[in-house]
């Protein structure tokens, strides 16, 4: 048996409609939807102290005392069926996680007012020191079809203005002159499946231009990833040295290359 698959973590079951059988479907039996929902997430809590937190107390004391060190930062967009513990079978202490509505990395000096991003990753990289940031985008992601259908989003609202910060994706992808990234092994399914996989592109642009992650990479202290998650197929993809091919990756941890051939 090989090292990797005596390490090899299993940590979720099948998984299906659990609302089904959450307080939840007592909204279908005349409770108000708002009330059911808050019911929903505080029977999600209870099972977590019946069921799970005794697996992991131990390791979590461990945490609180060594305080945490996480390898890598792992930027994704804020839906709700990406799950970045369950697609990287990352666990307590493992992941430093930064999440916004479409996986954004504002350039420097262009925060217009939200540093969040900036902060996040100065933290991650000079105090924390991770070795890794990935960028990971996803299937079906609905600020992408917003830039897409809205073309430049109105500035009069915060996620108007927050879609802004995609715009040069959107650019990107109008630019003839560059090759547009593509998942390998299929053709584009549409129009924002592409604006997706190049919006994770610009985005590592993005980061590359912030003097932390600059420095880092100067010093090769750091790696930079792009990732790609395809919903429907459960299926995740990495970009490959070219910055311009996905390629999914396999059951044995294959594509795991790229996680050592960084962009
Ligand atoms: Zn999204």
């Amino acid at each position: 048996m090989s090292e990797n698959a005596r390490c090899r973590r299993r940590p979720w079951t099948p998984w299906r409609d659990h609302r089904s059988c959450f307080p939840a479907a007592l909204a279908a039996a005349g409770q108000e939807a708002e009330e059911a929902a808050g019911r929903e997430l505080a029977h999600g809590i209870g099972v977590f102290q019946r069921d799970t937190a005794p697996l992991v107390r131990a390791e979590l004391a461990r945490l609180a005392r060594e305080g945490q060190r996480p390898a890598q930062l792992f930027l994704t967009c804020a839906d709700s069926r990406l799950v970045t513990s369950m697609i990287t079978a990352s666990g307590p202490g493992d992941l430093f996680v930064v999440r916004n509505v479409g996986n954004l990395v504002p350039p420097p000096g262009e925060e217009h007012g939200d540093d969040s991003v900036a902060a996040a990753v100065e933290y991650a990289v000079k105090v924390l020191g991770v070795r890794s940031i990935t960028v990971c985008g996803h299937s079906g992601c609905g600020a992408m079809q917003a830039l897409l259908t809205a073309g430049t989003p109105g500035a009069a609202t915060p996620l108007g203005r927050w879609l802004g910060h995609g715009l040069p994706s959107l650019a990107r992808l109008a630019d003839d002159r560059r090759t547009r990234p593509r998942l390998a092994g299929r053709a584009p399914a549409d129009a924002v499946e592409e604006l997706c996989l190049a919006n994770v592109v610009q985005q590592l642009e993005h980061l590359r231009a912030h003097a932390p992650v600059a420095r880092a990479l100067a010093a090769e202290a750091l790696e930079l990833h792009g990732m790609y998650f395809h919903v429907g197929e459960a299926q995740a993809y990495l970009l490959g040295r070219t910055g311009t091919l996905f390629e999914d990756v396999r059951e044995d941890g294959g594509a795991a290359e790229e996680l050592h051939s960084p962009v």
